[in-house]
């Protein structure tokens, strides 16, 4: 099936209320553009410079998610234009975020990373750890950088439940924070294979790749 019709219909299963991220790791300019031209505006990549290096070659009003692992070093290729930061999961990398941002008077948006799963391998701070973080005076001295809410990645298993149970975690976690910090707004949590859980446990944000340009 062609891009334009997995987006489509991936379109038509979502509440308009979700945002849709379109991942395009990997994939070609031309495969974005065919994205783009059926009306989408949000992309993710996961590399500072293949997604810098799309940016220069694609149209402007794209808005560019970076969903992967951050290296401190490369957070200046992207700050002049990056829309979302959704893998924070180090204090260091928030401070040169704060840093890179100033130098283009930018304030930039960013989601701590949480870790949620039973695999050792993924990336993310605990509950804990980011309580700490918002309740912290160096957190108010980044004045460059507004920390908008959640994001997390379920164990990678085909146990719906355990799923479901692990997005019903983050989701309430968000919900309590959401209390005492209002600039929270958006918890990015769902994939090709989880996102109708995700969504049913509150997701404000997905990032869909292989189910609209394939494996
Ligand atoms: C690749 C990737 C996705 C999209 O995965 P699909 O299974 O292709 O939908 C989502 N989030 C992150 C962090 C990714 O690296």
């Amino acid at each position: 099936m062609s891009i334009a019709k997995n987006l489509l219909q991936l379109k038509y299963k979502i509440p308009s209320t979700v945002t849709l991220v379109a991942v395009t790791k990997t994939k070609s300019v031309t495969e974005i553009m065919e994205a783009y031209e059926a009306g989408q505006r949000d992309f993710g990549e996961n590399k500072i410079q293949e997604m810098t290096a799309k940016y220069q070659q694609l149209p402007k009003d794209i808005r560019w998610h970076m969903i992967g692992h951050l290296q401190s070093n490369k957070v200046k290729y992207m700050a002049e234009y990056v829309h979302l930061i959704h893998g924070v999961d180090k204090f260091s990398t928030l401070v040169e975020i704060d840093k890179q941002a100033k130098k283009h008077h930018l304030i930039i948006d960013c989601l701590l990373q949480i870790h949620i799963a039973t695999e050792e391998t993924k990336f993310g701070f605990s509950t804990h750890e980011i309580e700490a973080i918002l309740a912290s005076d160096e957190l108010q001295s980044l004045q460059n950088v507004n920390v908008i809410g959640l994001m997390g990645m379920a164990t990678f298993t085909e146990d719906k439940a355990q799923i479901q149970s692990e997005f019903h975690f983050l989701s309430q976690f968000f919900h309590q924070l959401k209390i005492k910090y209002p600039n929270f707004t958006t918890l990015s949590m769902g994939m090709s294979s989880d996102y109708s859980i995700a969504i049913s446990e509150g997701s404000t944000i997905i990032r869909v790749g292989s189910a609209i340009f394939g494996g």
